[in-house]
């Protein structure tokens, strides 16, 4: 693989749909490096959680643009996990970002176009000398319009809920899959609906409808038109 011209692949698409899995997957395939973009936003939701720019759900934003300049992302790769960790301030953050307010409120703080300038000129950054794989929203439509390869992923919205219902029980966090269903459905709604980048599939994007496809299936079918690509 290393011999390869290295590309940038963007993967997009709809809450819990395997993303940040499969992306992971590809990654370690191809020596790439990955990037969950998810995982950012969800950063200076949790920052503004645990600093008063969120309260009941309700997002402060005048407060929140404010604090963005002392919000401090960084990654560390993790051997163990095979992919980098967040930190928030230098302070672990990977655990804290996944629970279910940071999900509940993470599309609210999405919208708001601060956040967004500051997390896509860093996701830009890291991409620059390519060999990523980077999934999200909006890689393929505006933070890398020009990716080699782009992916856009979609699953049957139950299916979703199960797979990350299984995903957070199994930490021993106490949800329902009924609130799980919800955030989902919820979350597509806003990313989809949103005024700036709201979540489509670039017009070069190539679907991947994975709701009934193990890893394995759907790594078939990424080589395939990895192969088609890089040659
Ligand atoms: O990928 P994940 O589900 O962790 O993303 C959390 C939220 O972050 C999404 O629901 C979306 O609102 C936002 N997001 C985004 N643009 C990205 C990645 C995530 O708006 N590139």
């Amino acid at each position: 693989m290393e011999n390869k011209k290295k590309i940038i692949i963007a993967i997009d698409g709809f809450s819990s749909c395997g993303k940040s899995t499969f992306a992971k997957a590809i990654a370690a395939k191809l020596g790439y490096i990955f990037i969950d973009t998810g995982a950012m936003y969800r950063a200076v939701t949790l920052y503004a959680l645990e600093h008063g720019a969120i309260i009941d759900g309700e997002v402060n934003q005048e407060q929140l643009i404010g604090l963005l300049p002392q919000v401090n992302i960084s990654f560390e790769f993790n051997p163990q996990r095979g992919a980098s960790d967040i930190y928030v301030n230098g302070e672990f953050a990977e655990d804290r970002i996944r629970s279910i307010e940071v999900s509940n409120c993470v599309s609210k703080v999405s919208q708001i176009r601060q956040v967004r300038e500051k997390l896509v000129a860093m996701q830009q950054q890291m991409g620059q000398s390519r060999g990523v794989v980077m999934d999200g929203r909006d890689i393929g439509t505006v933070v890398f319009p020009d990716a080699e390869l782009k992916l856009f992923m979609t699953a049957d919205a139950k299916v979703r809920a199960e797979r990350r219902y299984a995903e957070l029980t199994a930490k021993g966090d106490a949800v329902t899959f009924e609130e799980i269903l919800e955030n989902v459905i919820s979350r597509d709604e806003a990313d989809v609906n949103r005024a700036i980048s709201p979540l489509r599939r670039a017009d070069d994007a190539i679907e991947l409808d994975n709701s009934y496809m193990s890893v394995e299936e759907q790594m078939a079918w990424f080589m395939e038109r990895y192969e088609q690509i890089v040659g």
